[in-house]
């Protein structure tokens, strides 16, 4: 009965909006209502003639600046104001509508009407009220109408004063962030994100906050992320949003413990305030029990349709059986390993379903976004656990797996440990042979590459294991086709195994090769830390010859972020520095004393290229 109603009003509102454009007169919309509005609404005369007053009374007029020009309502024995010469009572009156009419309908509706000029003209005139501007523009984006969406969702915050943001302005906001990032305009991003942690209203700092930090995250800028953190404990002290956002932080930071206690700390302080609900207190409480746990879940439950498929694959993990052996040969290069009848079917079955090749070319990569089928795929391979005995199922699994949770620290434990622990006894078969294990050697890469997609994937959630499996696959692969190296090295520092870092950065890289960046100043900040200043300038000069950025960028505070493409940066751009400091430059932070001899190296190089 509703949604009939809702359809007759609609169509009936947008009919009604034409006539009132037409001279943007009353007498011309009551005619129409009598000619054609009837026709919208079954050929009920009365319902039309009630309709277009009230419908009237909210459309913005363009010859008004966009405001409206209500009639006043008649009292009961005066003349109807539909014209009809009846009095009220016995006219619209007595009409009662089958259901109610929204008071921002027609605003929306013009918004959605409206172009260029006269969309401007309107906009800026602050009279749409936020109901309107937010749907309007939901409406824009989902048409893929993005700059249209954008311009009008803009108009929300354009408003001098933001302490009287509706609660609309939650929505849009979230909308307009989306938006930004999907086009590419950073700025404005960050423009509206600063803003909003200025001098918005508290219940937008929360949520500008999370967008802030997740951001950083993203592109794993954690010290940028703790900044934003410090940042929001110093505005909203008490919001519990903090709490969630701090247990992020520090698993990504490495430091499981810490996000146990202060989550715990957060859960009690809280708690005695006694403003939560109990759904949110439940959660602090989660969070403060097993804080990684307790995000994965939300992650799962975050994705909507995939949810129950994903927590079935977690369910599939967790019983997981051993794997079986595989079979190896040693052939004249070294240890092959060939895939047998019974995983090339199973991998035949997935591959149906996954849909989606791996890129032969890449150490990592897929030919197309596996992840919009990924229901289909799921819940086929929960119902074929057996499929995971192919090596090649377990590598575009981890891929799948790793492209999407592998920067997320809470999701190793369920996704990729299990997924590890299973391709560590294959390891182990293949390090039993004592054979070097050539990439391109038999079907070698299929093997590798899930190794490397499992250290991806265990890189922020657990260190150790994924540092040890980078290890062990360095060792067979010694031209390092994975580029582990600088991973490697990049935990070992983590870890304070400053001589093992130094020795790791010795060893020669492939013949042809250029060094790696990350590698060379990893080497420089093992020998700062092992105090062999005269050889860390020496190979300083290494880096400098190769990235004249990377010094400047790591010693600045707040340098402009460089946007990276999705390709490896290019060796020697500022992408590349950009890329660096973002990965390690808290290490060298931590590092007593090591920013400030940095800088006086910077001096130093500076001369010297000077005196040039
Ligand atoms: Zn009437």
């Amino acid at each position: 009965m509703l949604a009939m109603w809702v359809e007759q009003l609609l169509g009936y509102a947008g009919g009604a909006l034409a006539a009132i454009r037409a001279d943007e007169h009353y007498p011309s919309l009551m005619a129409w209502a009598r000619d054609e509005g009837v026709g919208y609404l079954g050929g009920n005369i009365a319902q039309a003639q009630a309709l277009a007053p009230e419908l009237w009374n909210q459309t913005p007029l363009e010859r008004l600046d966009f405001a409206c020009e209500p009639l006043a309502r008649p009292g009961r024995n005066e003349p109807c104001w539909c014209d009809s010469g009846r009095k009220m009572k016995h006219c619209c009156g007595a009409v009662s509508l089958p259901g109610a009419v929204p008071p921002h309908l027609m605003w929306m509706l013009s918004l959605r009407d409206w172009k260029g000029d006269t969309l401007k003209a309107a906009l800026e005139s602050g009279r749409a009220p936020a109901q309107a501007l937010l749907e309007a523009g939901l409406i824009a984006a989902e048409g893929g109408q993005r700059g249209r969406a954008q311009q009008i969702l803009e108009t929300l915050f354009q408003a001098a004063d933001w302490d009287h943001l509706p609660e609309q302005a939650e929505p849009a906001f979230e909308l307009l962030i989306e938006l930004y990032q999907e086009r590419g305009f950073n700025r404005k991003r960050a423009a509206l994100l600063d803003a909003i942690l200025e001098r918005g209203p508290l219940f937008l700092r929360g949520v500008a906050l999370e967008r802030l930090c997740l951001m950083h995250l993203d592109s794993d800028d954690l010290a940028s992320a703790r900044e934003a953190f410090v940042r929001a404990q110093q505005t909203l002290p008490d919001s519990p949003t903090l709490a969630y956002i701090e247990a992020m932080l520090l698993l990504h930071e490495g430091h499981p413990q810490e996000a146990r206690e202060r989550a715990n700390f957060w859960f009690r302080r809280l708690a005695r305030q006694g403003d939560l609900d109990g759904e949110q207190l439940q959660f602090l409480a989660d969070l403060a029990d097993n804080p990684g746990a307790t995000l994965a879940e939300q992650m799962v439950n975050s994705e909507e349709a995939l949810a129950e498929p994903l927590m079935g694959l977690q369910a599939l993990l967790e019983a997981l059986t051993t794997a079986p052996r595989l079979q190896f040969e040693i052939g004249d290069e070294g240890t092959e390993y060939h895939s047998t009848a019974r995983e090339d079917t199973f991998f035949a079955a997935w591959r149906e379903v996954f849909g989606v090749d791996v890129d032969e070319e890449a150490a990592l990569g897929f030919q197309a976004d596996p992840w919009p089928q990924a229901g289909d795929w799921l819940n086929a391979l929960c119902a074929h656990p057996e499929w995971l005995d192919s090596p090649a199922v377990v590598q575009t699994l981890s891929m799948a797996l790793a492209s999407r949770f592998g920067s997320l620290p809470w999701m190793a434990e369920s996704f990729f440990a299990p997924l590890a622990a299973r391709f560590e006894r294959w390891l182990e078969q293949i390090e039993a042979h004592a054979a070097p294990f050539v990439w391109d050697v038999a079907d070698n890469a299929v093997l590798l590459r899930a190794g490397l997609a499992l250290v991806v994937g265990m890189e922020r959630g657990d260190r150790q294991r994924s540092r040890r499996l980078a290890e062990r696959l360095l060792v067979l692969d010694e031209n390092d086709s994975l580029g582990l190296r600088e991973l490697v090295l990049d935990q070992l520092l983590r870890e304070g195994r400053d001589s093992e870092a130094l020795a790791l950065s010795d060893q020669p890289t492939g013949e042809e090769e250029a060094p790696l960046l990350g590698v060379l100043m990893g080497r420089v900040l093992a020998l700062y830390r092992l105090e062999r200043f005269d050889a860390a300038e020496e190979a300083l000069d290494a880096v400098d010859a190769l990235n004249a950025h990377v010094v400047a960028m790591l010693c600045a505070d707040n340098p402009r972020p460089v946007p990276l493409a999705v390709e490896v940066p290019e060796p020697g751009t500022k992408a590349e520095a950009w890329q660096y400091r973002a990965l390690m430059r808290d290490q060298w932070v931590a590092t007593r004393g090591a920013l400030q001899w940095l800088a006086e190296q910077r001096q130093r190089l500076a001369e010297r290229s000077g005196g040039r």
